[in-house]
């Protein structure tokens, strides 16, 4: 609560409660109604999507002051998502959670982590989200630290091939009138979707955690990303973070071919 306070006192408007499971914190109603108290505008859950397949969970959230609901969805059908959460019946509690939330009147924007096993699926993701009734939806690039880093080799798909799939998800979201976004993709995999490019648009975020990152955005910029040895001769060079570090080091730099200026 005290970090809460220290945001608000010096203007922060904004707060995203995430991180291991969110829905599973016992403080996490107490902390939810200390943010709207305090006058917090917008006040994000970041969420697994499981519990929200109960009703009164959704509910209660709502009262408590919740403004976004941010589920992680990462396939159109439950042997794509299960497999990747390797929890079966996950797939259905986040769907009939999206459906709970809509009922409701919430604003509902999904996340999903592009893998090998679901890249070829995201045009189908985008028809089910806009089916739903998600208003937002985010096509994240695997970024590879954790389970992940130690799944690589199978996990981690090449970003050129995964950008068909990508337009094409993007092309039904916008078409049906849903927010569409990318994080982690840079703008020479982007040719005539830069608006798509999440990044651009996030402010700046400080992480309380067991982790403490001051300062995400610089952290991300000049640690978590990187930029290629062209990068510097690149039209975008100045607003593009670059990928994620771990996939040059994976895959090489061949794929981020630098757009001339002009
Ligand atoms: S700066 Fe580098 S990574 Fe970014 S768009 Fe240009 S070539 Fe691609």
């Amino acid at each position: 609560m005290s970090e809460l306070r220290r945001a608000r006192a010096v203007g922060v408007r904004g707060v995203v409660f995430t991180g291991g499971e969110a829905t599973l914190h016992p403080d996490l109603p107490a902390a939810i109604r200390a943010a709207r108290k305090l006058g917090f505008a917008s006040i994000q859950l970041q969420t697994n999507g499981r519990g929200l397949a109960y009703r009164e969970l959704c509910r209660e959230l709502l009262r408590c002051g919740i403004t976004e609901f941010s589920p992680s969805i990462h396939g159109s059908r439950p042997a794509i998502h299960d497999a990747l959460t390797q929890t079966p019946g996950s797939w259905s509690q986040v769907v009939a959670g999206i459906r709970n939330l809509k009922a409701l009147g919430a604003y509902v924007l999904t996340n999903t982590v592009i893998t090998t096993k679901n890249f070829r699926d995201l045009p189908a993701l985008a028809r089910l989200l806009v089916r739903l009734g998600a208003d937002q939806f985010q096509f994240a690039f695997v970024h590879i630290v954790g389970t992940a880093r130690a799944n690589r080799d199978w996990l981690v798909p090449r970003a050129s091939e995964v950008m068909p799939y990508v337009r094409k998800g993007l092309d039904i979201g916008q078409a049906h009138g849903l927010l569409a976004r990318t994080e982690a993709i840079p703008y020479c995999l982007m040719r005539g979707y830069e608006h798509c490019i999440a990044e651009g648009g996030i402010p700046d975020t400080r992480v309380v955690d067991s982790v403490r990152v001051d300062d995400f955005g610089r952290w991300r910029r000049f640690e978590g990303k990187a930029k290629g040895p062209d990068c510097g001769r690149c039209r975008w060079d100045r607003v593009c973070e670059g990928p994620w570090k771990e996939y040059p080091e994976l895959r090489g730099w061949g794929e981020f071919k630098i757009v001339p200026a002009g």
